[in-house]
């Protein structure tokens, strides 16, 4: 099976219900709490597990009550705990999530063990990308470990898929480690300082990274290479929470990567992944099965929104490989 390193954030996620957020110095009485599992870096590698792949993911949780329930959580997914590190100080990651009646939120996190996962850690589980095809990492961790990663796969003649989120200013040096920076609409304008998402998208490819994709919601991506700019138009779905529908195609794109489908075919598989998550609450609870993403991907195609791939006038079929 092709195998997947994601470098990344777990947090244990608490969502309160809330009527209207309150204004600062304000108590509101909330309606309910749900506990539930998320960070970037988990959300992602329980992605593209779910999409078929054999991920290994490197993360440090804490050695608390929260810690134990992530490692259970993990080892559940089918995740191995070899690359699960702990810090005995520390608490693990955990993150407040408000949200009003009209789904306004207003979010928290507290990183915890997620901001120790340094470059050392890194450097000790260089083994374990012998073996792998592609790096996904994001950006709830610290810059030294993210660039630490991105080196080493490099070394390691890995494909590099950075999802700059949260979005930070990233470094020329560190683009160009990059070969798929997957930035949302927000996020592309914040590490290119222009409005415009391809413009901004190819600002990055200038500054070094090898392709970028931008994460358009309802309105699908874009592929923004050296060459050309490509349009994927997004499935069409009923949408109910578009929470971790990022996560989901990030994760299914690196699973179709490693098992070496074309660019055009990956973003495919992502688009379907991010469809189906919004289909459904939650971030990881909403995270779609192969088979639910090769059914969308074969049977969703006649309704895409606004026809096949585009690329300045032309569109080209792709191949929705159903895995045997
Ligand atoms: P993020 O969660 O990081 O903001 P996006 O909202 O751009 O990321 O979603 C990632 C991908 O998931 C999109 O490029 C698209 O293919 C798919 N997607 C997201 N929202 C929808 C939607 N409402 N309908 C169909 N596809 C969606």
């Amino acid at each position: 099976m092709s195998k997947v390193i994601v470098v990344g954030s777990s947090n244990i996620d608490y969502t309160v219900s809330v009527e209207r957020l309150p204004r600062p110095g304000e108590t509101v009485m909330a309606r309910d709490v749900v506990q539930s599992f998320g960070g970037k870096g988990a959300n992602q590698a329980v992605a593209a597990k779910r999409a078929g792949a054999d991920v290994v993911f490197l993360t440090k949780l804490g050695a608390d009550a929260n810690g134990k329930l992530l490692e259970r959580h993990f080892s559940a997914q089918g995740l191995p705990l070899t690359a699960i590190l702990r810090d005995h100080k520390a608490a693990s990651g955990v993150a407040f999530v408000w949200i009003d009646n009209k789904g306004n939120n207003q979010i928290a996190v507290v990183p915890g063990s997620n901001r120790l996962l340094t470059a050392e850690d890194v450097r000790r589980a260089a083994t374990l990308m012998a073996g792998s095809r592609v790096l996904l990492v994001q950006m709830e961790i610290e810059s030294a470990t993210i660039h630490e990663a991105l080196t080493l796969a490099r070394r390691n003649r890995l494909m590099t898929v950075l999802n700059p989120a949260p979005a930070r200013p990233l470094s020329s040096d560190l683009l160009s480690l990059v070969d798929v920076l997957t930035p949302n609409t927000a996020e592309v304008q914040v590490l290119a300082g222009q409005p415009h998402p391809e413009d901004a998208a190819k600002i990055l490819v200038k500054r070094g990274a090898g392709s970028v994709i931008v994460t358009c919601g309802a309105e699908g991506a874009l592929l923004v290479g050296r060459q050309d700019t490509r349009r994927c138009p997004a499935f069409v779905v009923d949408t109910i929470d578009s929470t971790g529908a990022g996560d989901a195609f990030n994760g299914a794109l690196a699973c179709a990567l490693a098992d070496g489908e074309s660019m055009e075919t990956a973003i495919e598989i992502g688009a379907a992944a991010g469809a189906l998550a919004t289909t459904k609450r939650g971030a990881q609870e909403a995270i779609p099965s192969r088979r639910e993403i090769e059914e969308l991907g074969e049977g969703g195609r006649r309704a895409r929104r606004c026809g096949a791939w585009a690329s300045a006038g032309q569109s080209s079929p792709t191949r929705f490989a159903r895995r045997r």
